[in-house]
């Protein structure tokens, strides 16, 4: 929590001599709160002044990096705990656990099929983030996974094994690539602190209970890991992993708790495929930094991509698309031309039936600043004055012969007046999309 003016007043000298520009230590402090000065400006600060004002400077939930800059992942430094008060920051990353008992072929194949699990949708490309390389084999054979994987995969990496020197094996094997330690418990918290420190790596720490979650990471703190990961132990029911992703976040952004600000990991256990991605969706859904899962299964990959994108899409900016002309498939001159908004998920239905139907069509999309069809005729930033405009700028006269342009069904009311603005005939299309194709048949 921010510290008020007066607050931080207090922590001043309170001479009022001057010298940092102000005529007092209250203006001074005051002008700090708003972040409008730096505290360097006054000289004569205590050290234990310094250290209360530069923590409240923090953000209340660390920002931890994995990955090297070409598989840079972020996660944490969120503000809210809703996402309609302002937006979700850092989504969720993905990962999937890799065992080094598969054989190196077996472990390329699956490597292969994470790598292709990819979708595009409404414009944006959804991948996953992350691979995580299990121990249960001997040191060696963990190396030869780690090292296999590392040189395959363009993801970030998570090594998870309890054996401290094959870990810093693995971490002088990676160096610069950062990948999170997994995991750190109460028995050898210093040890894997020491290696995330000497590696400038995350470090996970998985706890027993919350009661051991603030101690934990504060020696973990001491002993010189920064950038800590807490592990919540998923092998309970539902509703008691929520309860603790909620009250960990709680802390930090209401209590201002800083020895549980940092983002959270959890790790599916083996279950069915229906539990582990109504389990993983509970997760990614409140508070998990984090998520690793066991399954590869596209439907499942594809639900928790696409749960993901709706929950760290900023609620205050609808996904958009550039507003202008698109041509679909082979068009000509003779090719019919429809309208909609530049709302990514509205643009792309219609895409996807127009694609359907097999007719080579134009479709203009206008700059409604997001908003789908009736949203944005009711805000009046779908009207014939603006669609009259879109199409003059577009181009589309040189393109098409024609003078006919399909409206969404919706919005017929303003045929009229549209085709007074524009000069063009208009055609009213289908209500929904899913008419598009039986229509664009029929258009003779
Ligand atoms: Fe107060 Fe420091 Fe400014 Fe002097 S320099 S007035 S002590 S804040």
């Amino acid at each position: 929590m921010a510290l008020s003016g007066l607050d931080i007043y207090k922590l001043l000298p309170k001479t009022n001599c001057r010298e940092c520009g102000f005529p007092t230590c209250l203006a001074f402090a005051l002008a700090l709160a708003k972040k409008a000065i730096s505290l360097e400006k006054c000289p004569y600060v205590s050290e234990k002044a310094k250290e209360a004002l530069e923590a409240q400077a923090q953000p209340p939930i660390r920002l931890v990096l994995v990955g090297d800059d070409k598989n840079r992942i972020e996660v944490g430094n969120e503000t809210v705990m809703f996402r309609h008060e302002e937006k979700f920051h850092h989504p969720t990353a993905i990962g999937f656990i890799i065992e080094d008992s598969l054989t190196n072929e077996e472990i390329k194949q699956r490597v292969d099929k994470i790598t292709r699990l990819q979708f595009e949708r409404v414009g944006q490309l959804l991948k996953t983030d992350l691979i995580a390389i299990k121990q249960t084999k001997d040191a060696k054979r963990w190396l030869e996974a780690v090292n296999l994987i590392s040189g395959l995969a363009g993801f970030g990496i998570v090594l998870i094994s309890d054996d401290s020197s094959a870990l810093s094996a693995a971490l002088e094997s990676l160096a610069k690539k950062r990948p999170l330690i997994y995991a750190a418990t109460d028995k050898n918290l210093l040890e894997f602190s020491r290696l995330a420190k000497e590696h400038n790596a995350p470090l996970a720490i998985r706890l027993k209970s919350m009661d051991d979650l603030s101690e934990l990471t504060k020696k973990a703190k001491d002993a010189g890991a920064c950038d800590i990961v807490i592990d919540v132990n998923t092998g309970r029911h539902n509703q008691e992993v929520l309860w603790e992703l909620t009250q960990v976040r709680r802390q930090a952004l209401k209590k201002a708790n800083r020895s549980l600000g940092y983002p959270v990991i959890t790790v599916m256990n083996r279950l069915s495929s229906y539990e582990e991605v109504i389990k993983a969706g509970d997760y990614i859904a409140k508070y998990s930094g984090i998520v690793l899962l066991n399954g590869f299964e596209e439907w499942a990959v594809l639900a928790l991509l696409t749960l993901r994108q709706n929950i760290y899409t900023d609620p205050q900016k609808p996904l958009q698309i550039e507003s202008k002309l698109y041509p679909i498939g082979n068009t000509t001159e003779a090719s019919p031309v429809l309208v909609t908004t530049n709302f990514s998920l509205t643009y792309y239905t219609v895409l996807g039936e127009v694609e359907a139907s097999k007719i080579a069509s134009n479709i203009l999309s206008v700059n409604t600043e997001g908003m789908s069809v009736l949203t944005a005729w009711a805000a009046e930033k779908f009207t014939p004055d603006k669609i009259a405009e879109s199409l003059k700028k577009s181009g589309v006269e040189e393109k098409v012969k024609h003078r006919n342009l399909i409206i969404p069904g919706y919005v017929a009311v303003m045929s009229g007046d549209l085709e007074e603005k524009s000069g063009w005939k208009i055609i009213v299309g289908p209500k929904e999309a899913a008419g598009i194709p039986s229509f664009l048949k029929n258009l003779g």
